[in-house]
């Protein structure tokens, strides 16, 4: 009998409508779909979630809580194995990914807080804080609108900020070049500007763009083509002179694997709530450094902080403008990105975070 054991497994689905219309590249969309687990031992609870499909919380239920029930909260490797072995015939990236992410994030913030440590000093730390990049500058946004985020992460203190191009399937290359041209005068001589292309451009598309772009100093070209074209990705990373960045699809250890062996990144991306959690976070993070390259944590900022701050290979972490909203309407005990930077509360257990039920609650799809 598990000293601790998880006694219950509780998943909701909440859509958040997003502030204005959003698109990058290759994707528009006007809501966020947040799927949230609750793990619980005793009195004490673990929080973890995804953005992902509603049909995450089905995977939970049917696929993951009859391997996570009843095992020990404190072996969270025990869990995070049952899950992976479990879900063989249901396939282990994507929907199912995202779903043993949030269930892993959860079990690893409930043994935290079961042993009254920050998630950080659990983990093991590293650093007392990690350098954070604006991220939103979406296509659809006007010239005021993007002027305006760009200067709210500037009072903030970020100095690193990451605009979406390619818009329309790489089709408007005009206006790529004149909003990464107004992007660098808002943000000044000083400051970093990143683009995304969400895989939208053709290999020399992506280059000639970037030879276009020159006088605007890009240090950060993510998914200039698909992620799933290793050879392009080379291809561009060879040619350009921003670091070339990739991963935030990836759904298990063998395809970061191949990722890296194709020498097809400068920094890799891995993403806790999809990836499998910061079970498999840390293992990435480890075949990352095998082969000599930082990793940058894509989106949800709140769940990266604390695996971040434990990653000695760590870059920085996406402050993603999406996120970031829904995290600051639905915890208490979020972080403040000041100086450009997170900094993990080294007093608060596990991740720090507490759930805001009457504001979660006016989002939720359906019943939990
Ligand atoms: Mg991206």
């Amino acid at each position: 009998m598990a000293d601790n054991p998880v006694e219950a497994l509780d998943v909701a689905v909440y859509t958040v409508p997003t502030d204005a219309p959003e698109g990058d590249g290759t994707l528009t969309w006007d809501s966020t779909t947040m799927v949230l687990v609750e793990a619980r031992s005793g009195g004490t609870v673990g929080t973890g979630w995804t953005y992902g499909p509603a049909a995450c919380a089905d995977v939970v239920r049917a696929q993951l809580a009859p391997v996570v029930l009843g095992r020990d909260a404190l072996d969270v490797g025990a869990a995070f194995h049952g899950m992976l072995t479990a879900v063989r015939n249901a396939g282990r990236s994507g929907v199912v990914g995202y779903a043993i992410s949030a269930v892993d994030v959860a079990l690893w913030d409930l043994k935290a807080r079961l042993l009254g440590l920050p998630l950080h000093r659990l983990l093991g730390a590293v650093h007392a804080e990690v350098p954070v990049y604006g991220s939103g500058g979406f296509t659809t946004y006007d010239a005021g609108r993007l002027r305006d985020q760009l200067q709210g992460w500037a009072e903030a203190g970020i100095t690193r900020m990451k605009i979406k191009i390619s818009e329309s399937w790489g089709s408007r290359p005009r206006r790529d070049l004149a909003r990464m041209a107004q992007a660098r005068v808002v943000i000044g001589p000083d400051a970093e500007l990143f683009v995304d292309a969400n895989g939208g451009y053709g290999r020399k598309q992506a280059v000639r763009v970037m030879e276009a772009a020159a006088d605007c100093d890009v240090r950060w070209f993510e998914e200039p083509v698909s992620s799933d074209d290793l050879d392009g990705l080379r291809a561009v990373r060879d040619a350009v002179r921003p670091d070339v960045a990739a991963g935030e699809y990836g759904g298990d250890l063998t395809y970061f694997r191949r990722m890296c062996e194709a020498g097809a990144v400068d920094c890799l991306q891995a993403d806790a709530t999809r990836c499998g959690g910061i079970s498999e976070w840390l293992r990435i993070a480890a075949v990352a450094a095998s082969h000599h390259l930082e990793v940058s944590a894509h989106c949800a900022p709140h769940v990266h902080a604390h695996v971040a701050a434990a990653t000695p290979n760590v870059r920085h972490l996406e402050w993603f403008h999406d996120h970031v909203r829904i995290e600051q309407m639905f915890f208490d005990g979020v972080l403040d990105p000041a100086d450009g930077a997170l900094r993990p509360d080294p007093t608060a257990a596990g991740h720090g975070l507490t759930l805001r039920r009457d504001v979660a609650q006016r989002y939720q799809e359906g019943s939990p």
